[in-house]
């Protein structure tokens, strides 16, 4: 993994449509697409369509509660339209250490197997 350096990511692009992308929920404040390189049969990025400084969820601010809970609720609608409302996993990985890649925040949902825990 990579450090933030603030710079943009691909994740710009996917929300300006310039590159493509399996959609599976979308509203005014966020975008939910399917993991290219998915880690289970449902894996599905939430992310902010407006990054305003949350490159990780460790630059998070009191100006970014309300997105931060939409994020979470779409989250929900994600395991919803998926069909995995019983049993699902919400994942945010922080930076270097966590495994980040992409610096635009994102949760990961996973689900549609047995998830194991500890995740390692
Ligand atoms: P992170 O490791 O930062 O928590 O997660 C970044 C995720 O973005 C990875 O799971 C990776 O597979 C996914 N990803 C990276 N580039 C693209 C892309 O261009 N399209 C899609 N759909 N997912 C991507």
């Amino acid at each position: 993994a990579v450090a933030d350096t603030g710079a943009p990511t691909i994740f710009d692009k996917i929300i300006a449509k310039e590159i493509p992308s399996d959609i599976v929920y979308e509203d005014e404040n966020v975008l939910a697409f399917r993991d290219i390189n998915p880690q289970a049969p449902v894996h599905v990025l939430v992310i902010p369509k407006l990054r305003d400084g949350l490159t990780m969820l460790g630059k998070a601010e009191p100006k970014h509660v309300e997105v931060l809970g939409q994020l979470l609720h779409a989250s929900k609608i994600v395991a919803e339209k998926e069909g995995i409302l019983d049993g699902f996993r919400v994942v945010i990985n922080n930076g270097v250490e966590a495994c980040q890649s992409v610096y635009h925040l994102h949760l990961h949902v996973l689900g549609g197997r047995q998830m194991k825990w500890p995740p390692g």
